[in-house]
């Protein structure tokens, strides 16, 4: 679809270019951040985040459509709309902004600004304040490589104050673990300007789209939060990795959020030259989008950017904006690469751990005398068990990890083994040792 917006028009700040080099738009974001009605403002940076094809520029432009009747901007220093509680418009207006349904040409990978900057004064501070809204694209298609997506993903984490991950029909546990490798990496390159601020990251939105469950959890921001509580909530019963995502992106940000949104409709999801307008949208998933966009956008609702605790001005986020870029195009940051091994490493232990555990249980249960015969069959079962446990859970990473952990896993589950044996052989000698003085005594007497 075409962006021909009268005020703004989508700027590609950041992108890779085919051979993988990353090119920053100096110029277009001095334009921004510098712009006299900015530098000196505080800034809210609202960014989206996801797979390719999930509706996310879609999103974001109904997005512009709230900020543009809520707020003047550089371009549109009018008043905004008397009648706010109409922001929707006209239900016949194709949608405009961010180009989103590209048709099937890839998207190169990067972030994309709205060149318009949304200004407002806060009522009760009367602080200024300027809002940006961002895109990404071009992450998680097939081209794209884990090191590729996570510096985006990363970048995007370091920059914003409002982050939504848009997702498709649920939380997967793969996700979770990407989101966590990802943090990681933020932090990383947050760890030099934000010395070690105890939640270096502020509001994440899980945005799923097309939730087909709503009898359980009903659509919006309060099903949202249960549905997000379960999937997050340390049970018994969940698998350590799991748990340690939750801990670590519970620790990466001050607030997560979840809000689940209907399908929009057959023509929004499938249409090939549907224009965006929102007669088209199914009434549920209608209401549903006004409300979380306001829900995220209305003025007193809207998150400042902080590092270290401290609100940024436009001028001064520029300059964090132009480190984190150079960060990312040097050498001084660890590739992705090595942090994403490092992650899977870290939840391949975990895993580890958990089937150790696991072997242990049953061997050690096993406490009978037994012959050192009977031991091993019962190793050899446990062992095999655990083996066929260690490969049906879900893992990050390729085959070459997998076997190289599995190797560990055996190796681990061997010396086990030879110490357990040990130890009862110990125990058997001892008990034929006093069963035969034990006889001893019985003939004596
Ligand atoms: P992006 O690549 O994530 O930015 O996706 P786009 O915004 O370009 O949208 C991709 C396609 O998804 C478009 O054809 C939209 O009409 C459609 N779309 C938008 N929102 C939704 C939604 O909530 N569910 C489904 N199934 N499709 C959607
Ligand atoms: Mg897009």
């Amino acid at each position: 679809m075409s962006h021909d917006h009268p005020y703004g028009k989508p700027v590609e700040v950041l992108k890779f270019t085919d051979t993988k080099q990353v090119v920053v738009d100096k110029a277009e974001l001095e334009k921004m951040f510098d712009h006299q009605e900015v530098k000196n403002r505080k800034v809210v940076v609202f960014s989206i985040i996801g797979a390719f094809r999930r509706g996310k520029s879609f999103f974001l432009d109904y997005c512009l459509r709230f900020l543009y009747s809520h707020y003047p901007s550089i371009n549109n220093p009018n008043n905004p709309l008397d009648n706010q509680q109409d922001w929707m418009g006209n239900g016949e207006e194709p949608l405009s902004g961010f180009t989103w349904r590209s048709g099937t040409k890839r998207d190169t990978t990067g972030i994309i600004m709205w060149s318009d900057v949304f200004l407002h004064t806060l009522e009760l501070t009367g602080e200024k304040i300027a809002i940006i809204v961002m895109d990404t694209q071009g992450l998680f298609d097939n081209e794209t490589s884990p090191a590729e997506n996570s510096r985006i993903f990363a970048l995007g984490t370091l920059i914003s104050s409002i982050q939504v991950l848009n997702l498709s029909s649920i939380i997967q546990e793969d996700q979770l673990q990407y989101l966590q490798f990802a943090t990681e990496f933020a932090r990383f390159a947050a760890a030099d300007s934000q010395g070690q601020a105890e939640k270096p990251f502020q509001n994440l939105l899980f945005l799923i789209r097309d939730w087909s469950n709503p009898d359980e959890f009903e659509f919006g921001t309060e099903g949202g939060d249960h549905y997000l509580k379960d999937v997050l909530k340390v049970k018994s019963d969940q698998k350590p990795e799991l748990r340690s995502v939750r801990q670590f992106i519970s620790s990466s940000f001050e607030n997560i959020n979840c809000c689940l949104l209907p399908y929009p409709g057959k023509t929004v999801a499938r249409v090939k030259t549907y224009d965006g307008r929102w007669s088209k949208m199914d009434e549920e998933f209608k209401e549903e989008l006004q409300k979380v966009i306001e829900h995220l956008l209305l003025p007193n609702n809207v998150i400042l950017k902080k590092i270290n605790s401290k609100d940024l001005k436009g001028s001064e986020m520029k300059e964090y904006i132009d480190s984190y870029f150079q960060l990312f195009q040097s050498d001084t940051l660890p590739q992705a690469q090595s942090i994403y091994e490092s992650t899977i490493d870290k939840q391949m232990s975990i895993l580890l751990e958990k089937c150790i555990d696991h072997y242990k249980h049953t061997i050690f249960l096993n406490n009978d005398l037994l012959t050192e015969e009977n031991l091993y069959v019962i190793h050899e079962m446990s062992k095999n068990k655990t083996l066929i446990m260690f490969k049906e859970e879900k893992k990050m990473g390729n085959i070459e990890h997998e076997r190289r952990f599995r190797i560990l896993l055996d190796e681990q589950m061997e010396k086990l083994y030879i110490e357990w044996r040990d130890q009862k052989t110990i125990t058997f000698e001892q008990i034929k040792e006093q069963k035969a003085k034990q006889q001893a005594l019985y003939e004596e007497q």
